[in-house]
C-alpha cells in the first residue's frame, strides 16, 4: 500500500517515519519550502530568527525518549533560558526547572531529521484531492500527484476542510470535527535593536494582557541572530481582531510595544512580521488524538486533533501511524 501524507509538520513527520519504519511505502507533500510547518525558523545572514513555535517541552514518556533521541543527533537542544513575567505593568523573574528544547540550529531540524529516509516533495501545494470508492487521486493546479491507498491529512484544521469540503458532512465524525474552529491566529513580529536595551531576560510570559503572549530575545538561542533581536507572539483575540491589518502597521505597533514591556525608550528596526492564520489551539476544542475513517482510507493527524503544542502534534502522528501499521 502506498500511502500519501500531506503535511511536512512535525505530525506529518512522525507519522511518515513511523509508518516507514513498519515497512509502508509513504510519499509526503507539502507546499513549503522546507518540512517543518509552524517549527519554523528563517534564515537571515546574522543567523536564524524562530518565527512560530519558540521551544517545546515533552511530559510524555514516549517523547521524552525522542527528544533523547534528536538530542543524541544534535538537532535539538535544552535551551537554558533566563524567564520573566510581564504583569500588572511590571516586569519580574519567573525561573522554574522545566526543561525547554529548541531546534539546533533552527526549529525544522528536529522534523527534517525524521523525514531523512521518506520521500517528500517539497513546494507542492495539493489542491484537490478525489476517492474513487478504493484509492485517493491527489492533485495539484489539475495535474495528478499520484494514486494511493491511503490518505492522511496533517495539516491544520481549517486547511484540510478546504481539501474535505464534499467529503465532510457525509460523515458525522468529521462533521463534530469540522463544526468549531479549533486554531486561532497569531501575529509575530521580529525587531532589530539598534543598540543592546541592556534588559537580561530571554523569554517573557506576557499575563492578563490584551496584545501580547510572548517576547523572545533571538540573542539567547544558539545558531541564531548575534545582535539584539526580539521576537513578539501577539495574542489570538488582538491577532484576530488585527487580522487584516498590513504588516507596516504591525511593524508600527510593535516597537512600541516592546518599549512598553522592556519600560524604556528603543530604537529598532521590525526586520519580519508574519501572519499565521492557524496557530494555537484554542481551549475548548475538544481532544481527539486523530481521526481515522477505515472505509474512506482516510485519515487526520496534527495539533489541532490533540490539545495544540509540539509535543501534542507529535503524538498525534506517532498514534495514528501505529493505528494504520495494525
Ligand atoms: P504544521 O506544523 O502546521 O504542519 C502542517 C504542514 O502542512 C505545513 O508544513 C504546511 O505547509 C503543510 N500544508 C498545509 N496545507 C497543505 C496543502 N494543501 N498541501 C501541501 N502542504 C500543505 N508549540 C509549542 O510546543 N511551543 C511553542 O513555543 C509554540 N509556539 C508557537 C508559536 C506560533 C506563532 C505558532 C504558529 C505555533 C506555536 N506552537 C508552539 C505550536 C506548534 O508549532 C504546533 O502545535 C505544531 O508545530 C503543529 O504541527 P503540525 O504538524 O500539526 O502542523
Ligand atoms: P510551558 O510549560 O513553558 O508553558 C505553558 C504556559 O505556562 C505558558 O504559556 C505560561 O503561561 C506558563 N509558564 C510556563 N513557565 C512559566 C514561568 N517560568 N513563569 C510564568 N509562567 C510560565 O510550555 P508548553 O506547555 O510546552 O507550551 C508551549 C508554549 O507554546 C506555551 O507558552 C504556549 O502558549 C505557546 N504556544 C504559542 C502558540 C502561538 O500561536 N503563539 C501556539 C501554541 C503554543
Amino acid at each position: 500500500m502506498t500511502i500519501a501524507i500531506i503535511g511536512a509538520g512535525i505530525a506529518g513527520a512522525i507519522c511518515a517515519s513511523e509508518l516507514v519504519r513498519n515497512g509502508h511505502k509513504v510519499i509526503v507533500f507539502d507546499k513549503g519550502r522546507s518540512a517543518g510547518g509552524r517549527m519554523s525558523s528563517k534564515r537571515t545572514e546574522n543567523g536564524y530568527i524562530d518565527l512560530g513555535a519558540q521551544y517545546f517541552t515533552a511530559r510524555s514518556e514516549l517523547f521524552s525518549q525522542q527528544c533523547m533521541t534528536w538530542q543524541a543527533h544534535g538537532v535539538i537542544m535544552p535551551w537554558q533560558a533566563k524567564l520573566a513575567v510581564y504583569e500588572n505593568a511590571e516586569l519580574t523573574a519567573s525561573p522554574d526547572n522545566i526543561v525547554r528544547y529548541i531546534g539546533q540550529p533552527s526549529m525544522h531540524k528536529p522534523v527534517q531529521q525524521l523525514l531523512q529516509q521518506t520521500q517528500l516533495v517539497l513546494e507542492c501545494c495539493v489542491d484537490r484531492i478525489h476517492f474513487d470508492g478504493k484509492h485517493w487521486q491527489l492533485y495539484r493546479d489539475q495535474q495528478p500527484l499520484g494514486s494511493f491507498s491511503q490518505l492522511v491529512l496533517a495539516i491544520p484544521q481549517q486547511q484540510a476542510a478546504l481539501l474535505l469540503a464534499n467529503v465532510i458532512s457525509q460523515f458525522n465524525v468529521l462533521a463534530a470535527a469540522f463544526a468549531a474552529a479549533a486554531l486561532q491566529p497569531c501575529w509575530a513580529v521580529n525587531v532589530a535593536l539598534h543598540q543592546p536595551s541592556g534588559n537580561n531576560f530571554d523569554g517573557i510570559f506576557v499575563k492578563e494582557d490584551a496584545a501580547l503572549t510572548w517576547l523572545a530575545r533571538q540573542t539567547a538561542k544558539q545558531g541564531r541572530v548575534t545582535t539584539e533581536q526580539w521576537l513578539l507572539h501577539f495574542s489570538p483575540t488582538f491577532s484576530q481582531q488585527q487580522l487584516d491589518t498590513s504588516a507596516e502597521q504591525m511593524a508600527l505597533a510593535s516597537l512600541s510595544q516592546l518599549q512598553r514591556i522592556l519600560g524604556q525608550q528603543l530604537q529598532g528596526t521590525v526586520t519580519h512580521c508574519h501572519r499565521w492564520r492557524y496557530a494555537q489551539q484554542t481551549s475548548d476544542y475538544p481532544i481527539q488524538g486523530y481521526l481515522h475513517h477505515a472505509d474512506m482510507a482516510l485519515a487526520l493527524c496534527g495539533d489541532w486533533l490533540n490539545g495544540g503544542r509540539v509535543e501534542n502534534a507529535w503524538l498525534s502522528g506517532y498514534m495514528l501511524a501505529q493505528q494504520l501499521s495494525v
